[in-house]
């Protein structure tokens, strides 16, 4: 989670400058306000981190605490995927190779990428491979990534590791600052709701049943009974941006809408969702029909209020 990652980097600063904790959180905050919250708390954790003359190099992180910026880190993780490298010529015209590998530990996981030929030669000749333990030299983030040049080091280590996180992992953004594919931890309001939009699919393949005379038609199964399923479109609003959001069936309980088949009800509770504050997690993609970027939400979170009262020092 993003908050306790944020909470970790907040301990080490005050661990190495030696104030309060309470006291660089203020400072975060103030930071946050001079530069009108457009930058993320981890963002300010680490430009007041610089300003105390605290950097985070040659040190042993967790794969939760890398943050977007960070240089010269140090880290080490399970290979949970790898992918064949890929040729591609700099813009001087040289040839270059580029792979990507995905590494996880107990906190999260985190997509690296090697542009350095003998890093490469590793997984190649399977040195590292799926399910090897490595550590990580000298990396740079870049975005949400972990890049690896000619002057950083991956090599095959006997860390064991317990249960890695290998699932989605959401990270804090801001609307303005996502791109697309991005998977993103997003708090914000719901400005506009529409009504839902209903639909059936075939209870084998999940794919959409067409409506057939009095019952329904799977393009591979045949007729077969449909099963009722249901979208929500809403407007989110974080201060920085606005994007349009859809939430499917399964994540529309998490928005307090409960009874699909009370359509009174259901559109009653959907004009409640208008200017509520909540957390989304989900994943940006293109609108196919409007070719616009569409925020799918995958989790809903209430917005905690303790946690609002630790943010805003009220
Ligand atoms: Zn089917």
């Amino acid at each position: 989670m993003v908050v306790e990652n944020y909470d970790r980097i907040v301990e080490k600063i005050s661990k190495k400058s030696n104030i309060p904790i309470e006291e660089i959180e203020r400072k975060i905050e103030a930071k946050r306000a001079k530069l009108s919250g457009l930058i993320s708390k981890e963002g300010a954790a680490q430009v007041v981190a610089a300003e105390l003359g605290i950097n985070f190099d040659n040190e042993k992180l967790k794969i939760e605490e890398l943050l977007p910026g960070m240089r010269k880190v140090n880290t080490s993780g399970k290979v949970t995927a790898l992918f064949p490298a890929r040729d591609f010529k700099t813009k001087k015209g040289d040839p270059g190779k580029v792979a990507n590998l995905f590494i996880a530990d107990e906190t999260s996981n985190i997509k690296v990428v090697l542009w350095d030929t003998n890093a490469i030669k590793l997984l190649e000749t399977g040195e590292i491979k799926e399910g090897s333990s490595v550590e990580i030299i000298n990396g740079s983030m870049r975005d949400n990534e972990l890049h690896l040049g000619s002057f950083s080091e991956i090599k095959p280590s006997n860390e064991t590791f317990g249960e890695v996180k290998a699932g989605k992992i959401f990270r804090e953004k801001h609307l303005l600052d996502i791109k697309l594919s991005e998977n993103a931890r997003v708090r914000a309001f719901i400005v506009q709701s529409y009504d839902p939009k209903f639909f059936y699919v075939c209870p084998q393949c999940r794919k959409k049943a067409i409506q057939e005379g009095g019952g329904f038609v799977c393009a591979e199964h045949g007729a077969v009974e449909g099963e009722k399923r249901a979208l929500l479109n809403v407007v989110l609003d974080d201060g920085t941006e606005t994007i349009k959001a859809v939430a499917f069936h399964d994540t529309l309980p998490e928005l307090g809408l409960t009874d699909l088949n009370n359509i009174e009800q259901l559109f009653m509770q959907r004009e409640g969702l208008l200017g509520k504050e909540m957390v989304f997690n989900g994943t940006v993609r293109s609108n196919k029909m409007f070719n616009t970027p569409e925020f799918i939400i995958e989790t809903v979170e209430e917005v905690n209020p303790e946690r609002l009262i630790v943010e805003f020092g009220h």
